[in-house]
């Protein structure tokens, strides 16, 4: 019922770690190793690590680790014949498994994802199938999207009906329960169900992985009784509006490749971009940009230009994005399009050179909010200017880099004829006010977030755990035989003091005595408990703790011999044992005593563990070095 080990194999052996994890996060490299921007928690410096050496990732903040598989699960919510198929695909290599085994290990997400994709395609024959989709399609058309656009967007009509999907969704063996929980369909009050969608144009969210998890849906019938131009899916287990940014799927790569992102804030605006080739765009789809967006936005660059209609780009809304992306620490700048234009409307009267020339010359957020305060005539009088003055100083307090900061005061002194050292005062007073807010935005992330290992600190955890266990764990775990054996005829795991490192050892040794000893991104595989995966992980991205000697030689030289860290460690295990012996004889000594009972016996006893941690000292200078 499972895949065949040799495919999980050879799938793993043929995906690079740093070529699957890039394609996700920005990384960088840093030694021997590349980091990023963690891709599970919210952080603002990189503790993400990647080894390519070692085909494994780890992070330091969230303590989240593991191997190729374990990446794209996490990432992608799917279960591990998900991630070996996905990956096998992906290096061109055949798997065949039977339906059964699919079914069987298929999460929740997975059926959700499903009915999503289902839905996404169910709509789009509706476009291009149905006699009453043809209506949708002719305002896509009218709107110059091309069949090519369309299909690449999934774009598609929901039937102007109360049931017609529900019962296409049943009849595909989706059940109303799920069907509910994504958002595709509601329940009446007499506990029947009817289509959420109906009669719309449908635009699919896809997610960053290429799912789609939501759809936004525009009103185009006159007999529509909804309102809304837009409607979207509810919040779902998928769908988490303020995470999501419409189009990134299809923009990442090219967001990277021109290291800087083009915000519009309609789905249509990014299509029409997307269409005309300006490819490194996405849409907020016109909520105000939130901080998990721009955390996602940093991962591949650190350039955002906001490209906004007239109307928008003077909105509260829009000043509160710019100064949420500067604290983010993020570069922004604004393209304001003329007067009764949006990005859409722009490309499709003057074409995509008009709108590169505008692209070439953005303004910078200093001219951006003068220009806002002079069109509400505030620099008319001397209160008027110095309040804009003050407000774009507020703005520029929220960059987090100090040279930036003194390079944009200069920036308007130079502009507005004002003192450096009077703004710069100014700065200060503002920069302590920050800096006396109760919640810093770093502070609210952490408390926000569901999952929040980083304030459970688990890398504290395992600093409190013995050093000697955790190295002698991970020596048994970077998969040399000679060590495991040498460790493992010198030392009774079971004595252990940490429970999870011993559970963790004896479950590795197991997976050894059935299959040999092999490299940990390999023994991850193996493994079923997440928390195990994460430990694996940790322990093989901490450095050796313990070695003394180690510390003391060549500090050229990067790794330490094993067998040299193997003998110390088991010398301090056992040291530590026999010195534990020792307590636990003195007090029965004092005991003794007390109770005038013969205490001769734990006087020899006492000798004879004395002899025994003398032993350890000479074997350590006969055998180390
Ligand atoms: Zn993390």
């Amino acid at each position: 019922m499972k895949i065949p080990e040799n495919i999980i194999e050879e799938v793993r052996s043929s995906t690079d770690i740093v070529e699957l994890v890039s394609e996700y996060v920005q990384l960088k490299k840093r030694g021997k190793n590349y980091v990023a921007l963690c891709p599970f928690h919210t952080e603002k410096t990189p503790s993400f690590t990647v080894s390519p050496e070692k085909q494994m990732y780890y992070c330091f903040g969230c303590g989240k680790g593991g191997n190729v598989f374990t990446f794209l699960m996490e990432m992608d919510k799917i279960s591990f014949v998900e991630a070996v198929k996905a990956l096998a695909s992906r290096a061109g290599i055949a798997v065949v498994i039977e339906q059964s085994s699919i079914e069987k290990e298929k999460s929740e997400f997975d059926v959700y994802y499903e009915i999503c994709r289902f839905a996404g395609m169910h709509f789009y024959r509706n476009l291009t199938e149905t006699e009453e989709g043809k209506f949708a399609l002719a305002y896509f058309l009218q709107r110059k999207f091309s069949d090519d656009t369309i299909r690449t967007f999934g774009l598609g009509y929901s039937m102007n009906s109360w049931d017609e999907f529900l019962n296409r969704a049943k009849a595909e063996g989706f059940n109303e329960e799920d069907l509910l929980k994504v958002g595709l369909i509601r329940k009446r009050e007499d506990g029947s169900y009817y289509d959420y969608f109906r009669g719309r144009a449908m635009f699919p969210i896809i997610a960053i992985n290429g799912k789609v998890i939501a759809f936004g849906a525009r009103k185009i019938r006159d007999d529509d009784p909804i309102a809304g131009k837009y409607i979207n899916s509810p919040e779902s287990p998928l769908y988490n509006k303020s995470k999501v940014l419409f189009g990134i799927f299809f923009a990442k790569e090219w967001i990277r490749k021109e290291d800087n992102v083009l915000m519009v804030e309609g789905y249509a605006d990014m299509i029409s971009l997307y269409q005309a080739g300006i490819k490194n765009v996405v849409a907020s789809s016109g909520t105000a940009l939130t901080t998990d967006q721009l955390a996602l936005i940093s991962r591949y660059t650190k350039n955002l230009t906001l490209v906004y209609d007239s109307d928008s780009a003077g909105s509260s809304a829009t000043v509160r994005g710019i100064d949420l992306a500067l604290e983010a620490g993020l570069n922004v700048n604004i393209v304001e399009l003329p007067q009764g234009e949006d990005p859409d409307s722009f490309i499709k009267n003057f074409g995509k050179d008009e709108f590169l020339k505008l692209l070439d010359k953005p303004i910078s957020f200093i001219d951006f909010k003068a220009t806002q305060f002079k069109r509400a005539g505030a620099f008319e009088t001397a209160e008027g200017k110095t309040n804009a003055v003050r407000s774009i100083v507020q703005s520029i307090a929220k960059i987090k880099d100090e040279l930036k900061r003194s390079f944009f005061i200069k920036e308007i002194s130079e502009k507005y004829d004002i003192y450096e050292s009077i703004l710069l005062r100014e700065l200060e007073k503002m920069l302590n006010k920050e800096r006396r807010k109760p919640l810093t935005y770093d502070s609210k992330q952490v408390l926000t977030k569901k999952d929040k290992p980083v304030a459970e600190g688990k890398t504290n955890n395992v600093e409190r755990i013995p050093a000697e266990e955790q190295d002698i764990v991970k020596l048994i775990l970077e998969g040399n035989a000679e060590i495991v054996n040498f460790i493992l005829s010198n030392l009774n795991i079971d004595q252990f003091t940490n429970n999870r490192l011993k559970q963790l050892a004896s479950l590795v040794l197991k997976i050894y005595s059935e299959h040999g000893v092999m490299s940990p991104d390999k023994t991850i595989n193996m493994i079923e408990q997440e928390e195990m995966k994460s430990l694996i992980s940790e322990l093989v991205f901490r450095k050796y703790e313990i070695s003394e000697r180690w510390q003391e030689m060549d500090k050229e030289i990067n790794e330490p011999d094993q067998m040299i860290i193997a003998r110390d460690a088991i010398i301090k295990f056992r040291r530590k044992l026999i010195q534990k012996e020792l307590e636990e004889n003195q007090r029965a000594l004092k005991n003794a005593s007390m109770m005038h009972v013969d205490t001769t016996p734990y006087l020899h006893k006492h000798q004879e563990l004395l002899q025994m941690l003398k032993d350890i000292e000479s074997l350590k200078f006969e055998e180390g070095l």
